[in-house]
This record gives structure tokens, sequence and C-alpha cells, in this order.
């Protein structure tokens, strides 16, 4: 029993402090306009990337098309659901974009911690390994949430709040997947593509726009493809 409360806090650890790094970097980033339009664009670039190579595949390899798709159109749905409702209470664009991109990162650090939880049983030795790559793999992500919020001019302390926030399902994960030791590989396919969907409409709905209506440069189209060959450059 005591192995699953230390998987758990390793979940936790890996969560909250990767996503929270990732929101501490954001603070030293100078805000002009057009540097925050790069950034954002780098975001989108890089979310898509997570999306495409990461998040997808791997769906379709454990649950197939059928799934994949179902948990896309859920994942979409989701959003939109979310959209409408955050949209009565937050006006400004960055920050809509910042919270739903937040609650996307969320949800799919949930499957990860899975993941994480349930191949620390399996490969013991490995998961120390496993929670490191997962707590670098983390810090990007939260600082793709973080900028956004930056370019509201949201408070650093807040900002630093929410990125550790978006870590917790990290946690809730692990203790699930070491938990049950096994979990159903089309339950794990589902919520991967469910964060596939929720990522891909944000990305194209929110960040992309946003960055270009932040600066109407070339600097958002520039980040957009150097944050997607930044994440093939990082993960390969
Ligand atoms: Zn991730």
């Amino acid at each position: 029993m005591e192995n699953i409360y230390t998987i758990t806090l390793y979940g936790f650890i890996v969560g909250m402090v990767g996503t929270g790094l990732g929101g501490i970097v954001s603070l030293f980033i100078k805000d002009t306009d057009r540097t925050l339009s790069f950034l954002l664009g780098l975001t989108g670039g890089f979310m898509l990337f997570i999306v495409t190579f990461h998040l997808l595949p791997e769906s379709f390899m454990l649950g197939g098309l059928y799934v994949t798709i179902g948990g896309i159109a859920l994942g979409i749905l989701l959003v939109i659901l979310i959209e409408r409702n955050i949209g009565k209470m937050v006006n400004n664009p960055y920050m809509k974009a910042g919270l739903l991109l937040g609650i996307s990162i969320a949800v799919h650090n949930f499957p990860e911690g899975l993941a994480l939880g349930s191949s620390f049983l399996t490969y013991s030795d490995l998961g120390p390994v496993l929670s490191l790559a997962m707590l670098l793999h983390n810090i990007p992500e939260g600082l793709s949430m973080a900028i956004p919020l930056k370019a509201n001019k949201m408070r650093s302390w807040n900002i630093i709040l929410y990125t550790i926030l978006a870590g917790i399902p990290t946690g809730l994960g692990a203790f699930i997947g070491a938990y049950l030791g096994m979990v159903s590989t089309v339950f794990i396919a589902l919520c991967l593509s469910f964060a596939g969907g929720t990522m891909l409409y944000i990305i194209c709905d929110e960040i992309i726009p946003g960055a270009k209506t932040l600066h109407r440069g070339r600097a958002s189209s520039i980040g957009v493809v150097l944050g997607f060959v930044i994440g093939i450059v990082l993960y390969f």
C-alpha cells in the first residue's frame, strides 16, 4: 500500500513542479506585443506538435480509429460548452485562451499520470527516470499555458498558481494508475484523444487568431512553425 502513496507523491511532484516551473520561466520573458505574439504562435505550434506526434498516435495505437475520432469529437464538444460559459464571465480573449489552454493541459495530464502510475508498478526501477522525463516534458506545457495569461497581464503569483494547479491531475492519474495496476487501454486512448481534441480546437479557435490580433506582423506565423519544429527536436 505504501508503494501506491509513493507513486502518487511522484505523480503530484511531476505534475505540479513541472507545469509550475513553466509558469515561473514565463515571468522572465519581456512582454512587448510583438514578443508575446511570437510566443503565442510558438505555443500554438508546440501544442500542435503535442497533438499530432504524442496524443493522437498513442490514442490510435491503444484504441484504434473510432475511439480516437470519438475522443476528439467529445473533446471539441467540451471546449465549446466551457467556452460558452466562460464567455459570459471572462471578456478578455487572452484570459479566456489561457484558462481554456490550462483546462486542456490539465485534462491531458490525467492520462499521462495514469500511464506513469501503472508503468511505475510494472517497471519500478524505471519509475524515477520516467518521472524525471515527464517532469521535464511538463515545463514547456506550463510555459505554453502561462503565455496567454501573461498577454492578459495577469499577476505573476496567479500565473504560478494556475500552472501549479494544472499539474494536479497528473497526481490523481498516478494514484488511480497505481491503484488499479492495469488501466483499460481503450480508456487511456479515449482520454488521450479527448485531450487532443480540446487542444486542437483551442489552438485553432483561440491561440493562433489571438497571436495575430496582438501583432499583425509575421512574428506569430514564424512562431507557429518554429514551435512545431522545436517540439520535434525536443522529443526525438
Ligand atoms: Zn504532456
